[in-house]
């Protein structure tokens, strides 16, 4: 008998013997110890077969000589020890681990390090004891849902299976009805995913005061300790509900019956190092292994998620009232271009309406999607700007630390005095940051209590959750932020909410942009006017005639996607298509260059020209490979190549035949993106 062994490593399963004494015992998803390399590693069985079969077989012993000859009989070593005395992954997530390796042409092995907490391997077990919180929560008030909840609730509970996309207005009740649709499930369980920046104690204190202590969370800030624990308490089948982002789609549940995704529409759920996969898909995934019910919950449903809604792949659930009748605040376009100036960042309207809604006790979020203090500077006799010298970045100013940042690999430097080119002394701050909005909002309304919130302020580990609990006491007037301040906050004294500077959303070159921008703007309106009072928003724009505008202003989801889905369509990009994205990754520029050439040549044959994408089938189309719109990151040049095909199969067949043809060309590292959410 022989079982094929995955390690949490970047590869697909071995091969081993397994002996006489354990044959009766050994099952997929238990954990085996086997010889590896030198040493021994705790894998997992994938599967067993019996010896007869001439499978496939991969030798551990690569770096073996005497063992290692694949023209020969291979001797297979064989399986030391089994761990557990039944299977510790359930067979169902083996399933998944197995696609998502599969489907990101990644390996299983990959996919399994990132479904399962490392100390699983190391034979660590998980802090003792219970899961202690820090406070008491208040127990859940009993609500009655309204007419549009009930509806919506029935549709899902009612079905046994199928995916759903729950469309509600920001504040309609969508919360409510995951806790519901959770606890009609009986004594199954369920999985509910949320975006990094969402997971703060608001969410969490609802469903705790829901589930107690059969919530459990993953979240970045865990310990390793606290991870196992967690994961084991799942396991152990001690949990009703797994709270958490990405890695919380991979909850080892046995007995799942839901899978929730709130803000379905966010970027963050797609992971950018490493597996690029996206947690939402691999969601919808698991629930068809699993034969249950998914629930993509946004207020802006992702063009594709509309699209498939519309298309009858996803049944289509709508809440268009807010809680309570309460009115969505009205949004005012402020056109800079005409407005009165109080500094560089306010115009007078809206330090106007700051200054009446502190006096009313109201408090206000505003937000610029870019942190720093400038995103550059500049000598003004020569033009000289910094870049960064690993990427091809602009560097951004921090006035905090007087350094210049790049937001790319996190490398700084400290600005001299007087231009390195032309020896100037006219340097100058161009464009602006958050520290510059603070900065100029605390000059202009010094009794005011600010507070910003960007990844630079929230970097240590409670940081995050105390600016919320500050804003709740109403300690904070005016939180100021990237988009960090639009996102899930439920703050009910928050009347005023703006935007400083739209134009930063607006123009990136990437088919996605648009899309962000509308989410993004439609999030922040939805953070004003949650309680009694109702919302005023404000959107400082030198471009008021961008398109976007009217769609935000009219909450015209339908409207922009319309807009949107006919650009997608004639460009033929998502959901029309999907896309693979291969990029190249060269330490020496001309080097680059000379392999590219070559590698252009390998491509044509794979698609002789003229290369179109017939309607429907399996015609696949490749665009480039030309140079990446960032040309450089930590030092690596970069080019990429775009597939776009309507088959998703046919598409990684011919990725992985490209990929093939270039195994032997050395000084590239290459990388792939299943269904790339940017093509910078
Ligand atoms: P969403 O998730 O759509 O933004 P929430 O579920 O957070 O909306 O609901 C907004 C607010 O309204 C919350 O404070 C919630 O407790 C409350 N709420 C939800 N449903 C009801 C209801 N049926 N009756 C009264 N209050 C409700
Ligand atoms: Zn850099």
């Amino acid at each position: 008998m022989q079982a094929n062994i995955l390690f949490p490593i970047n590869a697909e399963a071995f091969t081993y013997l397994v002996p006489e004494e354990l044959k009766g015992k050994i099952k997929p998803g238990m954990r085996v110890l086997a010889p590896f390399k030198r040493g021994k590693k705790v894998g997992i069985v994938q599967s067993t077969v019996v010896s007869s079969q001439k499978s496939v077989v991969r030798n551990q012993n690569k770096d073996d000589a005497a063992s290692c000859n694949t023209h020969k009989e291979i001797t297979l070593k064989s399986i030391e020890a089994i761990l557990d005395d039944e299977p510790l992954i359930p067979e169902n997530l083996l399933k998944l681990i197995q696609w998502v390796g599969q489907y990101y042409m990644s390996t299983s092995g990959l996919a399994l390090k990132n479904a399962v907490p490392s100390g699983i391997f190391e034979g660590k077990k998980g802090s003792r004891g219970r899961i202690t919180y820090d406070h008491e929560v208040t127990p859940a008030k009993k609500i009655n849902l309204t007419a549009e909840q009930q509806k919506a609730l029935s549709e899902i509970t009612s079905s046994g299976s199928g995916a759903f996309l729950l469309h509600g207005v920001t504040g309609s009740g969508k919360t409510e009805i995951y806790i519901r649709a959770i606890e009609e499930l009986g004594d199954k369980e369920a999985i509910v995913l949320v975006p990094e920046i969402a997971l703060t104690t608001q969410i969490v204190d609802r469903f705790r005061a829901r589930f107690h202590d059969k919530v459990v969370f993953f979240h970045s800030g865990l310990s390793p300790g606290e991870r196992i624990t967690s994961w084991m308490k799942i396991r152990k089948g001690e949990a009703k509900v797994a709270l958490g982002v990405r890695s919380a789609v991979f909850a080892p549940f046995r007995n799942l019956g839901l899978i929730i995704i709130d803000e379905e529409h966010e970027a963050s759920y797609k992971q950018f190092e490493g597996l690029k996969y996206s947690a939402r898909d691999v969601a919808l995934a698991r629930a068809k292994i699993e034969g249950i019910k998914i629930i993509l919950g946004s207020a802006t449903p992702s063009i594709e998620s509309f699209y498939h809604a519309k298309k009858g792949k996803l049944g289509y659930l709508e809440l268009t009232q807010r809680i309570e009748q309460r009115p969505m605040p009205r949004i005012e376009i402020i056109d800079m271009t005409k407005e009165e100036k109080e500094s560089l960042s306010y115009s007078k309207k809206l330090l106007d309406v700051l200054k009446v809604n502190i006096s009313q006790g109201h408090q206000s979020l505003i937000m610029l999607n870019r942190r720093g203090y400038s995103p550059f500077l500049m000598c003004t006799d020569c033009g000289y700007t910094y870049k960064c010298p690993a990427c091809s970045i602009t560097l951004t100013y921090h006035k905090d630390t007087k350094t210049l940042n790049c937001h790319y690999c996190n490398s700084y430097l400290k600005p001299q005095d007087i231009c390195p080119e032309c020896k100037g002394i006219k340097i100058k701050y161009i464009g602006l940051g958050t520290q510059r909005i603070e900065e100029e909002l605390h000059e202009l309304l010094p009794e005011l209590n600010l507070k910003r919130m960007d990844r630079d302020t929230t970097t240590k580990k409670l940081s995050h959750y105390r600016i919320v609990k500050d804003m709740e006491d109403k300690k904070i007037d005016v939180l100021l932020g990237t988009q960090m301040v639009a996102k899930g906050h439920d703050f009910p004294n928050v009347t005023v909410a703006a935007v400083v500077f739209a134009d930063v959303a607006l123009n990136l070159p990437d088919f996605r942009s648009s899309e962000r921008t509308f989410q993004l703007f439609t999030q922040l309106a939805g953070r004003a006017g949650r309680g009694d009072v109702p919302g005023e928003v404000y959107i400082q724009t030198y471009e008021p005639d961008h398109y976007v505008f009217d769609h935000v202003r009219n909450y015209d989801h339908a409207g922009f996607y319309e807009k949107e889905i006919e650009l997608r369509r004639e460009l033929s990009y998502p959901p029309y298509s999907k896309l693979i994205r291969i990029v190249f990754n060269f330490r020496n520029k001309e080097e680059g260059v000379k392999i590219m050439k070559g590698i252009s040549g390998k491509i044509k044959r794979i698609f002789p020209p003229p290369t179109s994408l017939p309607k429907g089938g399996e015609g696949v189309e490749i665009l480039g490979p030309s140079p990446a719109s960032i040309e450089k990151i930590r030092y690596y040049w970069r080019w990429h190549l775009v597939l776009k095909g309507k088959d998703s199969r046919s598409l990684r067949r011919k990725a992985a035949e490209i990929i093939e043809t270039l195994k032997d060309v050395k000084n590239v590292r290459i990388d792939v993106d299943v269904d790339p959410i940017n093509l910078l």
